[in-house]
């Protein structure tokens, strides 16, 4: 009898020529196999005589072969078969295209299941059945348990050569002798969440005899995944107890001294936020912290302060932005804020590289010499983007003393404190590789002398702080960040205005425009969106992101010169796209930021930025008001949400105009939800149940469970199987050695969804 690691090669019954398909879906062991679970289910349990049959409904019928042909159809280029079917009530037609073999499994006389849809012909006006699934059945014996029809029938992932028939035709003899299946999930637990045993789960979630069971069984899965899930959080938490960090005490008055400094005071939840990460960080344990608050609502003077505390206790922080402009911006608002800083801060990204000294002096040191300054720990905070991390360059350079070779990535003295923007940008593999260079790095580092906070050694590893403005729901963030600790800021500074918000159709562009032209007499200043226009009729998914860097520069440059010539021929316009050149970003955003006391020279001065979705997350120019987004309907809700937060947020009324000619009632009601949301998590919730996970995820969630990810909608289900989770672990890191099938299912968990 085969067990669950057999190969499908192996067992008895699977024909070699699936081999090859089930390979393409993956499929390679009888788990493999047992664990493909139906997309969904077709009804066909309701058996109706002939004459009793009505259009438009899914039915079997039990009946005889009593005509049947094959032809080619007008064009030659179908294949037909056309069948007449007979029970003791009457007849029905049915076809069959391109399956020129059913005429000899379907011969004259036959007693056969068909299901399908009773379909109403467009010609006669008659019903007849189309494309049926049959069965054959032996006279003798109509109780016989049927794979196809007369049931619930499965409906699979399929693929070219392997249909959802063919998958229940191998489905069906392996659970019939089904290996022995150890469940993972204790008795308790079952009993607790009523939960269908692994046995029954496995029968009735491909054959079930109701869809209520059905449901049953695919919550059992889903629940099991979370389950899983939640034991990798809790495992990866309690191993972070074990870890060291270097321990860095929180010095009151000296930040006190520094928030006084502050031209503004911190609103309560950043206060809170601060405090959190002060605590963390006294910890000699990594802090591991996700910094959540919505647009505008102060997240960067938040880190921006545990960074300076960090850094003047004498370790190195590093600062990764999604893109080199909002580095860039992170890079000016430290330098800007902070500048009785002593300590260098360092921007160093693919294209620039600057060090500041305090005292507004700045340099543009080459990056060789800059990384040596990095190295020897006289730059305190370096801010760049990803490639801080994954510079994969291969570059020898004589590294000082030490005389040792490193592959052109920044080694740091000692690197104490890694914050990260917009966390969920960076992927899964990107957060993998993060931390596997933490500890490079720290080692790396180690051969310094020892620093003012604590001696360190080679086994520490960096703080991690990461901020995020799109609101993750909280069941996506306990069950996929599930071992982070959470800050929440929950208000945004006072005195803000609710940014006025509407949908509008384009036959009321010529309206915004003479409203914008308004603003902007008035010293305010705008943005204009433009999204990547999709080939026509393609989906937008498969683009790479160069491509869809050049579509969105091509609607942006539309956009940017109709604009200045014919609209606005009187004001400034400038461009921003993911294109440009690194300095020419940095002009035009700077142009666009600079104050009004600067804006009479010509250069100064950009009144409207026509852009792409670069602006999305963290832009801060506080004079810009309208916001006017093209295509709306094109973006993700918590990505126009994002745009909208680039306005409002200084002293003026705000106004965000979401522009589209979609007459789709779903694109409608999305604009809408924008429109009314209070605030981000509601939109974020939104676009969970619209979109799917993904959009919090970003790309490349391969091996991730798929239930596991519907079920994350259900929150009821994720606090069952972290409460689960919590009781087999207890405080221990495996589960008790009486859950031998759990320890090892949770070794080849970990394995697939890898993210530490
Ligand atoms: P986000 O959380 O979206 O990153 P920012 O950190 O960019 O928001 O802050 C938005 C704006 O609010 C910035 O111009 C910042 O200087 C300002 N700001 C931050 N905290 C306060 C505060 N407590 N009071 C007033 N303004 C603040
Ligand atoms: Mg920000």
């Amino acid at each position: 009898m085969p067990s669950l690691a057999t190969k499908l090669t192996e067992v008895h019954g699977v024909p070699p020529r699936f081999i090859p398909k089930l390979k393409r879906l993956g499929l390679e062991t009888v788990r493999d196999l047992l664990w493909h679970f139906p997309v969904r289910y077709e009804d066909f349990s309701k058996v109706y005589p002939i004459a009793d049959l009505i259009p438009n409904q899914e039915a079997t019928v039990t009946a005889r072969v009593t005509k049947i042909m094959g032809r080619r159809t007008w064009h030659r280029t179908f294949h037909m078969v056309e069948a007449t079917l007979a029970d003791d009530t009457g007849e029905i037609r049915a076809t069959w295209f391109n399956q020129p073999y059913i005429q000899n499994v379907l011969q004259l006389g036959r007693l056969a299941n068909f299901s399908g849809k009773v379909t109403v012909s467009k010609k006669t006006g008659d019903i007849y059945l189309s494309n049926p699934t049959y069965e054959l059945l032996t006279t003798d014996n109509l109780q016989q348990t049927t794979k196809h029809t007369a049931r619930i029938v499965p409906i699979y992932r399929e693929t070219k050569g392997l249909t959802s028939k063919g998958i229940r035709y191998l489905m069906e003899p392996i659970l019939r002798n089904l290996p022995a299946v150890p469940d993972i999930l204790p008795p308790e637990t079952l009993r607790k969440h009523l939960l269908p045993d692994i046995h029954t789960a496995l029968r009735t979630v491909h054959f079930p005899d109701t869809l209520d069971e059905a449901l049953a069984a695919k919550r059992r899965f889903a629940f099991e995944d979370l389950f899983l899930l939640q034991l990798v959080n809790l495992r990866a938490r309690a191993a972070r107890g074990g870890e060291r960090a270097v321990a860095i005490p929180p010095e009151p008055e000296r930040m006190k001294t520094r928030l006084a400094t502050l031209p503004f005071t911190l609103t309560a939840s950043q206060k809170r936020s601060l405090w959190e990460i002060l605590q963390d960080l006294e910890c000699p344990h990594p802090m591991n912290r996700l910094l959540q608050g919505d647009v505008g609502s102060g997240k960067t003077i938040v880190v921006g302060l545990a960074a300076i505390h960090a850094a003047e206790s004498g370790v190195q922080v590093a600062i990764m932005a999604p893109t080199e402009l909002l580095a860039r911006q992170h890079y000016r608002t430290l330098t800007k804020v902070f500048h009785g800083f002593e300590l260098g801060i360092a921007l160093r990204t693919a294209s620039e590289s600057r060090a500041w000294y305090g005292h507004g002096m700045e340099s543009e040191p080459a990056k060789a010499a800059l990384h040596r300054d990095i190295a020897r720990g006289s730059i305190a905070i370096v801010i760049g983007t990803q490639a801080l991390i994954t510079n994969n360059k291969q570059q020898t350079t004589n590294n000082g003393k030490q005389g040792q070779t490193t592959n052109g990535q920044i080694q740091f003295k000692n690197l104490g404190l890694v914050i990260v923007d917009e966390q969920h940008r960076f992927g899964v593999e990107q957060r993998a590789a993060l931390l596997i260079n933490n500890k490079q790095q720290t080692i790396n580092g180690s051969t310094g002398s020892p620093s003012r906070a604590q001696s360190r050694d080679d086994k520490q590893i960096p703080h991690f702080l990461s901020m995020s403005a799109t609101p993750i729901p909280r069941t996506l963030s306990l069950t996929i960040f599930g071992d982070l600790d959470v800050s929440l800021i929950t208000e945004l500074p006072k005195d803000r205005k609710p940014i006025v918000t509407k949908a509008v159709g384009v036959a009321e562009r010529s309206d915004m425009y003479a409203f914008m032209k308004r603003e902007i007499a008035a010293g305010r200043q705008a943005f204009v969106v433009c999204p990547r226009i999709d080939p026509p009729g393609e989906d937008p998914e498969p683009l790479t992101w160069e491509e869809r860097v050049k579509l969105e520069v091509k609607s942006a440059t539309a956009e940017y010169e109709k604009l200045k010539t014919k609209v606005f021929p009187k004001l400034a316009i400038g461009m921003l796209h993911g294109r440009l050149k690194a300095a020419e970003k940095e002009r035009v955003m700077s142009a666009f930021a600079s104050p009004l006391s600067l804006r009479a020279s010509a250069d100064k001065r950009i009144d409207i930025l026509v852009t792409t979705s670069v602006v999305e997350v963290g832009v801060d120019v506080p004079n810009a008001t309208v916001m006017l987004i093209e295509g709306a309907e094109r973006f993700g809700l918590a990505q126009l949400y994002q745009f909208r937060g680039r306005v409002g947020r200084g002293e003026h009324q705000s106004y965000c105009f979401l522009v589209s000619d979609s007459t789709s009632s779903i694109a409608r009601a999305r604009l809408k939800a924008v429109v009314t949301a209070k605030n981000g998590f509601e939109l974020a919730e939104h676009d969970l149940k619209l979109r799917g996970p993904g959009e919090f995820l970003g790309s490349g969630q391969s091996g991730f469970p798929d239930l596991a990810m519907q079920a994350i909608q259900n929150p009821d289900l994720v606090k069952a199987a972290r409460e689960a989770a919590q009781s087999v672990l207890r405080d221990g890191m495996a589960p008790p050695s009486r859950y031998g099938a759990l320890r090892e299912r949770l070794v080849e968990f970990e394995r697939k969804v890898h993210w530490e």
